[in-house]
């Protein structure tokens, strides 16, 4: 193999300042050249990170256009990055860093007729599909990442979907290219025919392409792989193809192809016209359990043969992982057949839903030929098949939330073999693993041969020496069986090396003729697929031997992430068994593997704030990046509790979006705490942070003087004063007080035979106190003896209700919400111990007695309580699956109801109750908004300078939903802020469901 030259290195540092200088004068886009900006686009979903000289996040093209003259005649390079999801560091390197994704996202032209579309590289890949969907169009190349990854990217890595042996890869479906060249030239590739080789710039590049293609013709049979996944490289093949499927329907050379797969190393793209084909009209699922997973593989090469859209490999780890995942577990249980140890997803598309049964037919009866008869499940329902490809389009990011130090890690991850020798190449890679002490998680576009396997390396120790032992081994093998070492992924910085190896020494000098050829001065994202560095170049690496992190002693219990690991047989040691000297805190932080899954917009919460600011500082990874940088000293002393990390954490609402959905379980509302404990150690609380903290202290103050309290809102410029000098948004009113508080009313007694404790929370107390009223009668009138929740005679304070301490952890007041959580757990514990279940009201409240409270060191009596804590529709609902409930109910007037669900009761998959709930009353029919976040979030909402963030958020969904709504529709939201936020922003009154179910008791 050639020794690879290391990339030029750059004086970042002395060119930075005058950079952000020029580019703050001259374009109109983000200059965004701190520590913190820099640190959040030093790396993509690799193991790589480098600290970039800055990051423009352009408005326009003219921005891209004026940047790109300022790095020319700085001499500073530059790439053009879309959502950073590559995992080969391809974004990753000292330049400045374009970020395509937030404005230049448009669809330029579209003709239905033709089935084309032009549009900007920014264009996320499910908001083109979603735009497409009514004409019947699709562009299909669905790669995993598609609510993520910009079309820009997929081009620059010639992505690959998991449907490629119907549509093929990216190089199949881009027609055309407008690019932008280093010098400034601007031009179009397309059709070879249609481009002249004249005298200009284009024109001498398109003549000089010509002379190395034909120079290398023979070469480029001899060397480059026959298979259809083969992204290593530039396309000099588009000459003299190679590819199992024609880059072109009529064999014409587009010279479009040879800019696909470049990796933003040959120009800027500025905009794409794509090839789309029709949105198949029906779709089945046959799922397949297999007892091994060579079986699985070794099958793979006879389903082919019966025209699937797609075959892809899940293997035992996955199974398992998904299976712990709160939104996976119950997917993935409906498709297995006994105790697998690896399944087959085998997807059947086109017209006639006849035909596509019939073919599953066929499926199962090959199956039993197979000597597997009844391991097939058909899925032909299509909610069903989305969920379960909700569980393959995740399952890198499952594999990822293994933890330990050690991670399945990228570098022989998409390696193509032909169909035949899958399992023998999977096989034979297994013993290599075995052979380093390690073992690979498996999951595979098996219809194409793509293996997609990981290690599990711990790159602080001993990680590189593994690495490239194992990339040896797995190269020999993939040229034994006459494969491509990138099937799907790309070069980047792990591959880039291998091209000599794949391509032999005459090919890899004719794309350093290309490179040269158009980007001669070396500026675009230098380092790729030429010239590149040594894919175990552990400065390059994110988590460097010498990656330390800071030590400090972390308030909650972080102990589930702080274990050991056996790589060799996946297993990880007891909560705490791991040395990290931040108790796990740090561990938590690193399970953010930067997939860039948080950039979503669709169905779901996370992230709210990016939403609405599309801003990566905003998101969940940008914050994770940050605090891990912060804690690992990255970001200079002290900077865990440094303003940089202040602002990066600001705008989390703390919904509990990410620990959700975030496929590796990052809880960033659960760091925002962590963080804000630490923060208040050395920071002084704001006058507002602490009312709003203490708010159950005083709370009985403002029942007895209620007027009082609601003066603000009455008294002209109160409002104005408590924004001036607390910052309480003055455009808000403020919850009101009152004096018929619920507790001050319901029953005193102590209930000893209770079936059901009703725990009132500070809000449906003190503000909203029917709903908690409501709810006393809803359970009595279904002929439950209920006890409400007071303080025990012990307590010290049993004057006082009792409280969940949700509103002193929203400012990270750990001491004082532990308090609170003693007093409930001690009132609390008579009950639990005879299995009584505790119902609350408000999702935020009585959640935290599932979540907060297990992590506050609260021991058993805790998790004996979180086992028996229930949100009121939760009881109610299992009480009625169980055959228990017996509610007499009436229809409403009302006969549609409008369901916004609190995320909180999202995270915790507890929206649904509210629906079975609701349908139990009569004729009411009940639609689900499909809503992120409300905005309001306790008391964010409430804050002066989040005031216009907040309204924004509501407005991405909630509010226009609730206006749509008509007069007579009930609007239900069980979250008192959500209310709120729903009356101050769309003039409705949403009702509590406890409240819905007591005005339609019979
Ligand atoms: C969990 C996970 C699953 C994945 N699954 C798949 C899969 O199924 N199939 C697959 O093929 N890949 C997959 N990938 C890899 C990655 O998501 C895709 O390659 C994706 O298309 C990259 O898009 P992006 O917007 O993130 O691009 P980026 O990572 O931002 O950029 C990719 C490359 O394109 C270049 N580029 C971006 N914009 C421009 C532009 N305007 N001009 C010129 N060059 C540009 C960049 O310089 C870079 O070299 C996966 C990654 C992850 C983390
Ligand atoms: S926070 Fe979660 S979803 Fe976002 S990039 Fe990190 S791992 Fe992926
Ligand atoms: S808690 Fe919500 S706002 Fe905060 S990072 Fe997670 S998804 Fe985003």
């Amino acid at each position: 193999m050639n020794m690879p030259v290391p990339p030029k290195v750059i004086r970042a540092g002395a060119k930075r300042n005058e950079l952000a200088e020029r580019l703050s004068r001259d374009v109109q886009g983000e200059v965004l050249f701190d520590r913190g900006d820099r640190g959040r686009y030093s790396t993509d979903a690799s193991i790589y990170q480098v600290d970039p000289i800055g990051v423009l996040v352009p408005r326009t093209f003219e921005d891209v256009r004026a940047a790109v003259d300022i790095c020319g005649e700085l001499q500073a390079p530059f790439v053009a990055r879309g959502a950073g999801t590559s995992q080969c560091g391809q974004t990753v390197g000292q330049t400045v860093v374009l970020d395509h994704s937030k404005y230049l996202n448009r669809i330029v032209d579209f003709d239905a007729a033709a089935m084309t579309v032009t549009v900007e590289p920014g264009i996320v890949l499910d908001q083109l599909n979603a735009w497409l969907r009514p004409h019947g169009l699709w562009f299909p190349v669905d790669v995993s990442t598609s609510a993520q990854c910009t079309l820009g990217g997929m081009a620059g890595n010639n992505s690959c979907g998991s449907r490629s042996i119907v549509y093929g890869n990216m190089v199949h479906n881009v027609l055309g290219v407008d690019v932008l060249l280093a010098d400034g030239t601007e031009g179009h590739f397309g059709q070879l025919e249609h481009m002249t080789a004249d005298g200009s710039r284009i024109g001498q590049i398109v003549q000089r392409l010509r002379e190395i293609a034909a120079r290398e013709h023979d070469e480029i049979a001899r060397t480059v792989p026959k298979v259809l996944r083969r992204v290593g490289g530039y396309n000099l093949d588009i000459f003299n193809p190679q590819s199992v499927r024609p880059y072109t329907a009529d064999g014409h050379v587009n010279l479009a192809h040879l800019l696909v797969g470049s990796e933003g190393t040959l120009a800027i793209t500025r905009r794409l016209t794509l090839k789309l084909s029709p949105l198949p009209e029906h779709k089945v699922l046959g799922v397949i359990s297999f007892p091994s997973l060579y079986r699985a593989l070794d099958t793979a090469q006879h389903i082919v043969k019966l025209g699937p859209e797609a075959v892809e490999l899940v293997d035992r780890t996955m199974i398992d992982l998904a299976h712990d995942n709160p939104a996976f577990g119950p997917v993935i249980d409906r498709a297995l057949t006994g105790d697998p140890r690896a399944l087959l997803r085998v997807e059947f598309a086109g017209s006639g839903r006849d035909t596509q049964l019939r073919k599953l037919d066929q499926l199962v009866e090959l199956m039993g030929d197979l000597g597997l008869p009844d391991t097939v499940v058909r899925m032909t329902d299509a909610a069903d098949q989305k969920a379960l490809w909700g569980v393959r389009k995740a399952a890198l990011n499952i594999m990822m939330s293994m933890r330990g130090d050690g991670k399945p890690v990228s570098f022989i991850e998409d390696c193509a073999v032909p169909l035949e020798h899958l399992a023998e190449y999977a096989s034979r890679l297994t013993d290599v693993f075995q052979k380093y002490g390690t073992s690979g998680t498996w999951y595979a576009h098996a219809s194409v041969g793509t293996l997609h396997v990981r290690p599990i390396l711990d790159m602080r120790t001993g990680g590189a020496e593994l690495m490239r032992s194992i990339a040896q081994e797995a190269s020999a093998l993939v040229q034994e069986y006459k494969g491509a070492y990138s099937g799907e992924h790309g070069d980047g910085l792990s591959r880039s090396e291998w091209i000599s190896w794949q391509f032999g020494p005459s090919l890899t000098k004719a794309f350093e003729e290309i490179k040269a050829l158009f980007d001669p001065k070396g500026l675009m994202n230098p380092g790729k697929i030429v010239r590149s560095p040594k894919m175990d170049d552990t400065t390059l690496f994110r988590f460097k031997p010498s990656y330390q992190v800071l030590p400090f002693e972390p308030a909650l219990d972080w102990s589930a992430w702080n274990v050991t690991q056996d790589p060799a047989r996946q297993k990880v040691g007891a909560p705490g068994s791991g040395s990290d000297p931040t108790k796990g805190f740090s561990k938590a932080v690193e399970m953010c593997n930067n997939n860039g899954h948080c950039r979503k917009f669709d169905a779901g919460t996370m992230c709210p704030s990016y939403r609405v600011t599309r801003d990566e500082r905003h998101l969940t990874r940008g914050r994770a990046n940050t605090l891990r940088l912060a804690l690992s000293g990255q970001m200079g002393p002290d900077a865990f509790t440094s303003e940089e990390v202040r602002e990066s954490l600001d705008l989390c609402v703390g919904c509990k979006g990410c620990k959700r959905e975030c496929p590796t379980g990052v809880d960033m509302a659960k760091m925002k705490v962590e963080f804000l404990y630490q923060w208040h150690k050395e920071h002084k609380m704001s006058l507002k942070d602490r009312l709003i903290a203490s708010m159950p202290k005083w709370a009985p103050w403002a029942a007895r003087f209620p007027s009082f309290f609601n003066a603000r809102d009455r008294v002209p410029g109160a409002a104005w004063l408590s924004e001036k000098f607390l910052g309480f948004s003055a455009r808000r009113s403020l919850p009101r007080w009152r004096h018929d508080t619920f507790l001050s009313q319901a029953p005193h007694d102590h209930v000893d035979d209770a079936d059901v404790v009703l725990f009132a929370d500070t809000f449906n107390n003190y503000l909203d106190s029917e709903n908690a009223r409501s709810a006393l009668k809803v359970l009595q009138a279904a002929g439950y003896r209920v006890h409400v929740a007071r303080a025990d005679a012990s307590d010290p304070a049993r004057d006082r209700p009792l409280c969940c301490g949700r509103t002193y952890l929203s400012v990270g007041l750990v001491d004082q919400a532990r308090e609170e959580a003693r007093r409930v757990i001690q009132a609390l514990r008579p009950f639990v111990a005879r299995g009584v279940p505790i119902v609350g009201l408000e999702p935020s409240c009585l959640l935290s007695l599932r979540d907060e409270f297990l992590v506050m060191g609260l021991g058993d009596d805790a998790k004996a309580l979180a086992h028996q804590s229930f949100l009121f529709e939760e009881f109610l609902a299992r009480e009625h699956k169980a055959g228990r409930l017996n509610l007499p109910l009436k229809a409403l007037p009302q006969k549609r109801a409008l369901l916004h669900g609190h995320c909180h009761q999202k995270a915790f998959d507890a929206v649904r109750p509210v629906q079975t709930v609701l349908g139990l009353i009569p004729d009411l029919d009940v639609s689900l908004i499909e809503s992120s976040c409300c905005g309001m979030a306790g008391s964010f909402g409430y804050d002066a300078g989040h005031f216009d963030i907040s309204m924004k958020m509501a407005e991405l969904s909630l509010l226009p939903a609730v206006r749509q709504a008509g007069p007579d529709d009930l609007i239900v939201a069980d979250g008192t802020s959500c209310r709120h936020q729903i009356a101050d922003g769309a003039g409705r009154q949403a009702e509590h469901v406890a409240h819905v179910l007591e005005r339609a008791l019979a």
